[in-house]
């Protein structure tokens, strides 16, 4: 899946290569860790943080940059699933991360190509839904016009931008007042003596505070990740072509997602729970023939990424406990919620407290989440079961019962590699498009020789060619 569509320079830091001691340790470096690192930089404490990888490398460097509070219907969703004041508190939520983006943007001068665009949600369908949202926004003052027919719904002081010259601008401003580590891979955390010890491949960080931000987390318990969240992929393209639209999204099962940037529109299309649709490389062949039945042009750049979708609508962001804390699952609105994330755990750490703390409690479960986590896992069950069974797979071999994956690239060369997922147990699928295998329940893919490309696994696959 490689992109280099926002050109993201490499920055490259030192990896660990000692014990260390650290007030606060961030795991992971793409907008959410990054903000929560500005935010905390000129605090009294000693921040570090670590990414597996090079930083920005992670989901943030394949989205695609829109900046706005319309989030598909979310405010009806909201509406019907608990009240207009949780509606209200989202909308706030969302505002005060815009506004904290644009400070940024002022403070340190950064340029990051960003304009405003008017945000348009639409449908081929449902009508009722695009006006039971203009209910929802008008009863909370937000100002917006039914367009196409009442098909749309138009909102503004919305933004798009450029997020990794916004990111990198970032960094430049703090580098010199916080530690960073690339190539350092966060294992395991525990907790002994009111001090976390996080074991990473390069060495041990003790530290007073942990902030998870390494987008699906590494570890199943506490939270149970896993069992209130889904993945959405989605896919991709780009073609050249001067501004038509504004920035646009649908609400219809087929994603049809437009924005701009420098001639070129950027298509989101062809969006699927992870465990539907699971033969990836059609899913890429279906996005790239919209793109030029749509537009009738050829894209030059196609990609794919995937989000973490919580069952209840809202992220999860802040303490999970001690002095542990949470920025995920934001549905696909990471823009916005990676930066609200550096709102909330700074102001929980250096003030102790923050307005958002009960609605993006991570800790939470209430009945819309059961009733959806409940439903979800007959989708598990059923990739588990079918993967498991799948007969005539090219790329299946059963030896003594046990299943492996084979597959024999361009010069001939033999790959295997045993196709369980280390996370949690998931048949792997072989993504024929990427030359991956990819876990179809919770995003982990590997390369050929079975190499962790994406968590939430934490190990390799064993490496079988040579057996
Ligand atoms: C196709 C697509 C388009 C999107 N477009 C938009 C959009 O227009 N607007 C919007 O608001 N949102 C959008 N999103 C969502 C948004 O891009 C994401 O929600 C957001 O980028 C997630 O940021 P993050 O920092 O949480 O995760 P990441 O960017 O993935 O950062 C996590 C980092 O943690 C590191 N890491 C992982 N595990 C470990 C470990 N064990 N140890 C150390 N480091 C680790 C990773 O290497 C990575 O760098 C889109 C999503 C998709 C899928």
């Amino acid at each position: 899946m490689s992109n280099f569509f926002w050109n993201n320079k490499i920055i490259k830091y030192n990896s660990l290569n000692k014990d260390i001691y650290t007030d606060i340790l961030i795991i992971g470096g793409g907008i959410t860790g990054i903000s929560i690192l500005n935010e905390l930089a000129n605090s009294k404490y000693k921040i570090t943080l670590i990414d597996k990888d090079r930083l920005i490398n992670g989901i943030t460097n394949y989205t695609t940059g829109k900046i706005s509070y319309l989030q598909g219907n979310i405010y009806s969703k909201l509406y019907n699933n608990f009240n207009l004041n949780t509606a209200k508190l989202y909308y706030e939520s969302q505002i005060d991360a815009i506004n904290k983006i644009l400070n940024n943007i002022k403070k340190y001068k950064i340029d990051c190509d960003i304009e405003k665009v008017k945000s348009i949600i639409y449908t081929k369908t449902n009508k009722n839904e695009i006006i039971k949202e203009k209910e929802i926004l008008d009863k909370l003052n937000i100002k917006n016009k039914l367009i196409y027919n009442n098909l749309g719904l138009e909102v503004y002081d919305t933004y798009v931008f450029n997020p990794i010259k916004y990111l990198l601008g970032i960094l430049n401003k703090i580098n010199k007042f916080v530690t960073i580590y690339d190539y350092t891979k966060a294992i395991d955390i525990k907790y002994k003596n009111k001090l976390y010890i996080t074991k990473t491949n390069k060495g041990i960080i003790k530290s007073k505070y942990v902030i998870i931000a390494c987008h699906y987390p590494f570890f199943i318990k506490p939270l149970f990740i896993p069992l209130k969240t889904y993945i959405k992929r989605e896919y991709v393209n780009v073609i050249n072509m001067t501004k038509k639209y504004e920035s646009i999204i649908n609400i219809d099962d087929d994603l049809c997602s437009i924005r701009y940037y420098n001639n070129n529109l950027i298509y989101g299309s062809n969006k699927h729970e992870l465990y539907n649709k699971i033969n990836y490389k059609n899913n890429y062949i279906k996005s790239i023939n919209d793109t030029y039945k749509i537009f009738n042009k050829k894209p030059y750049i196609t990609w794919m990424n995937q989000d973490i979708v919580s069952n209840d609508y809202i992220p999860f962001i802040g303490k999970i406990k001690n002095n542990l804390y949470i920025a995920t699952a934001y549905n696909g609105w990471g823009m916005t919620n990676g930066v609200l994330s550096s709102l909330i755990i700074s102001e929980d750490i250096l003030k102790g407290y923050s307005k958002y703390d009960k609605l993006f409690n991570p800790n939470r479960i209430n009945l819309i989440m059961i009733k959806n986590s409940f439903l979800k896992s007959f989708n598990y069950l059923k990739i588990y079961i079918e993967s498991l069974f799948k007969k005539n797979n090219p790329y299946y071999i059963k030896i003594k019962g046990i299943i492996y994956g084979v597959y024999k690239d361009k010069n001939n060369v033999v790959h295997k590699i045993k196709l369980i997922c280390p996370h949690m147990k998931c048949n792997l699928i072989f993504n024929e498009y990427d030359e991956t295998w990819d876990c179809p329940c919770h995003g982990s893919r590997f390369d050929l020789n079975g190499k962790l490309i994406f968590g939430p696994a934490r190990k390799n696959l064993k490496d079988l060619s040579n057996q």
